[in-house]
């Protein structure tokens, strides 16, 4: 399937219980030939009715978190583990993820980034691995099928709690460095 012909089935999909509460179904957004892919957990309430990902107040700090790095929605692409919002805000339940996941496994496929940047243990736990604990392994380098994976604390965390701020920005100067040794287009 192309990028197009993705897009247009997948803003329709009824495959989960989300479809019946959801305003719109959130793609993701950013460039088509991005070599690193920001994955987050799933819709919030101004994602829904916007259609976009991360434009809350979440989406607010990790613009700030991208700025620090000289990144923006435009040199990256950025996602979500499922395209529909949880109501209330609760966790995807496994079965939505299972149902919704196969259009984030497209849409990579069609990408083929060089780096996954996961933001929270869902989307760790999906991406690099179901032992994967944030607190333990955020800023940790691992290579998945020769895709460099790591994760960050989520925005709507560090929001919660400030004091993991500093061990982000760590984090993000390693994503800076490894962009600057594996990347060739996202910092031109
Ligand atoms: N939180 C997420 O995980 N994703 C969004 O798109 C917004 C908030
Ligand atoms: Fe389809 Fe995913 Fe939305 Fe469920 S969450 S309806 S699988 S797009």
């Amino acid at each position: 399937m192309d990028w197009d012909t993705l897009y247009e089935t997948c803003i329709t999909c009824k495959k989960c219980r989300l479809s019946e509460t959801r305003t719109n179904v959130v793609f993701g957004v950013g460039r088509r030939d991005a070599e690193v892919v920001f994955i987050g957990e799933g819709p919030g309430q101004n994602e829904d009715l916007k259609g976009e990902p991360f434009v809350g107040r979440a989406g607010q700090l990790l613009d700030d978190m991208l700025a620090m790095i000289d990144l923006t929605r435009e040199n990256i692409f950025i996602a979500n583990i499922v395209k529909c919002r949880p109501p209330g805000n609760r966790d995807p339940m496994a079965d939505e993820q299972t149902a919704c996941t196969p259009w984030l496994e497209q849409q990579l496929a069609i990408l083929n980034p060089k780096i996954v940047v996961s933001l929270g243990r869902i989307s760790a736990m999906y991406m690099i691995s179901s032992e994967f604990k944030i607190s333990r392994d955020h800023g940790k380098w691992f290579d998945k099928d020769g895709v460099q994976m790591m994760a960050l604390f989520h925005p709507a965390a560090l929001l919660r709690d400030p004091r993991r701020r500093p061990e982000t920005f760590v984090d993000l100067k390693s994503l800076q460095q490894k962009i600057r040794e594996i990347c060739t287009n996202t910092y031109h």
